[in-house]
């Protein structure tokens, strides 16, 4: 029997879960601040994490760093900054949620090897770092942290002792670990960015004066001033040192197989990845929204931040005014107080709220990114109906999430997904909607125009990922990294 639907939990994705992480480098060959850079850099991709974040630094080779729990204004002063010399450095945002918050899961993390002392960041999830860690384990390696990331410092400390090129270390390091990571690494005077075969997760090439720099998105090159090169190709290697860059082109040549999902919600709207504008793919996904799913009504409104643009999009093609209907308090951070029980009802409410005069006696559409586990359209619809909207439509810009991603976005175990377990009328009761609709998955492959056709996993939507996933995950999966 189905468990009945249970909205009284305080479940907000935007606090709990964003599991996606941000990378930063940069190879400093002029006279920048290089700490400062990366502070700014990761300050344009605080959305991709939230829980923790860190800086590694080399200078001449040496290299120190600084991490801690927060926000990056949280994490680092001026202070800090000032503290950290150098002319090479990577950085790392990062927001997990199992195994809680510990200073030792932060990134990037600093080993020293055969070679000498690295730094790695890492965005994304390996499927298989359980497995290696047991094996070498069993060879009598020690962990420091419960991260999927310390399995690829231990690999690259093992192939180190094997071989002194950097390049192959890193190749025979990839020719083990599956899955999905953006790597950016600090080796000596070196910048090396890698991007996983299957090009899952973000990461791009950028240059500012003489200086090359790395990002998950682009968005961190505009607020630095940097302009876009291009964006590392699925399985590449890219070496960085004295102005100049080493590409090496990948060997495993799998079929790319980009998250879809950072269309659709985790990347920012002003970064564009694999030559598609994320603002752009979220409009035309309202559009088809619109053209699919058409209904009568008043006024489209988008659940702030993440439905907005859909809803412009929708709008536009459908020809019902856009309106503001939802007010945001800007101000709540991931670090408010927990409500208590009381407040607990009201949890939405202290996030958003509703605009009577411009809701009362209207027909709404509301217009979210996705619906996973339910809560926050069950609340929205609630504080809609309450402010007097005479009817609500809801309209989700993708389509309804069947199955976890084990690739690094936090989208859990099948069990609180409520798509996964009930019939889009019974989730459309159940929030209480006047009428549900849901993105296709075919229309959504139409969304990130200019990227290459078919290039995209569509597995939480579809079940189909682009490699075998082992039967243990979910069950007994390592610390999620990001
Ligand atoms: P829910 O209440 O679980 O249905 O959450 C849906 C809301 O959370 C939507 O407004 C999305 O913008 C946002 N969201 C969807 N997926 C995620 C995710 N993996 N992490 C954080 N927020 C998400």
């Amino acid at each position: 029997m189905k468990k009945p639907l249970d909205f009284g939990s305080t479940v907000n994705h935007e606090d709990e879960i964003h599991e996606a992480c941000g990378v930063f480098g940069i190879s400093n060959m002029d006279d920048f601040d290089t700490a400062q850079i990366t502070y700014f850099g990761l300050y344009a991709l605080q959305h991709r994490g939230q829980e923790s974040c860190g800086i590694a630094i080399s200078k001449n080779g040496e290299i120190t760093g600084h991490k801690g729990i927060g926000l990056v204004p949280e994490v680092f002063s001026e202070k800090i900054l000032d503290r950290l010399e150098g002319n090479v450095a990577i950085g790392h945002t990062r927001y997990s949620t199992t195994g809680g918050s510990s200073v030792e899961n932060c990134q990037p993390l600093i080993f020293t090897y055969k070679g000498g002392k690295m730094a790695l960041a890492h965005n994304g999830n390996l499927i298989n770092a359980s497995k290696i860690r047991y094996e070498l384990e069993d060879k009598g390696a020690i962990f420091q942290t419960s991260t999927d990331s310390e399995v690829i410092a231990n690999l690259i400390s093992r192939n180190g002792l094997k071989c002194s090129d950097l390049v192959e270390v890193l190749t025979k390091t990839m020719e083990v670990i599956e899955g999905a990571y953006a790597l950016v690494i600090l080796a000596k005077n070196t910048l090396v960015g890698i991007r996983d075969p299957w090009g899952m997760r973000p990461l791009c090439l950028g240059k500012i004066g003489n200086s090359y720099v790395l990002a998950s998105e682009n968005c961190a090159f505009d607020v630095i001033g940097a302009e876009f090169i291009r964006d590392i190709d699925p399985g590449e290697i890219v070496l960085i040192e004295g102005g100049s860059i080493t590409s090496i082109k990948s060997k495993f040549n799998k079929p790319h197989r980009f998250c879809i999902f950072e269309h659709i919600y985790f990347a920012r709207p002003d970064s564009s990845i694999d030559g598609a504008s994320i603002y752009r793919s979220r409009l035309e996904a309202g559009k088809l929204l619109a053209i699919e799913s058409p209904v009568e009504a008043d006024m489209v409104v988008g659940v702030p931040d993440s439905g907005i643009t859909a809803a412009i999009g929708y709008s536009r093609q459908s020809g019902i005014p856009y309106g503001e209907a939802l007010i945001k308090n800007r101000y709540v951070g991931r670090t408010f107080i927990q409500p208590t029980q009381q407040l607990r009802e009201r949890s939405v409410g202290i996030k958003l709220n509703a605009l009577r005069e411009e809701i009362e006696g209207k027909r709404i559409i509301i217009i979210d990114d996705s619906i996973v586990r339910g809560t926050t359209s069950y609340k929205i619809i609630q504080m809609l109906k309450n402010a007097g909207a005479k009817e609500v439509h809801m309209r989700i810009s993708s389509p309804p999430v069947l199955n976890p991603c084990y690739f690094g976005i936090d989208i859990s175990s099948k069990e609180h997904l409520i798509a996964a377990n009930y019939s889009i009328e019974e989730i459309r009761k159940s929030i209480n909607a006047d009428t549900l609709a849901f993105l296709s998955v075919e229309s959504l492959l139409k969304t990130p125009i200019g990227a290459p056709v078919n290039c995209f996993c569509t597995g939480c939507f579809t079940g189909e990922y682009p490699m075998k996933v082992p039967m243990h995950l979910g069950k007994d999966i390592l610390e999620k990294n990001c």
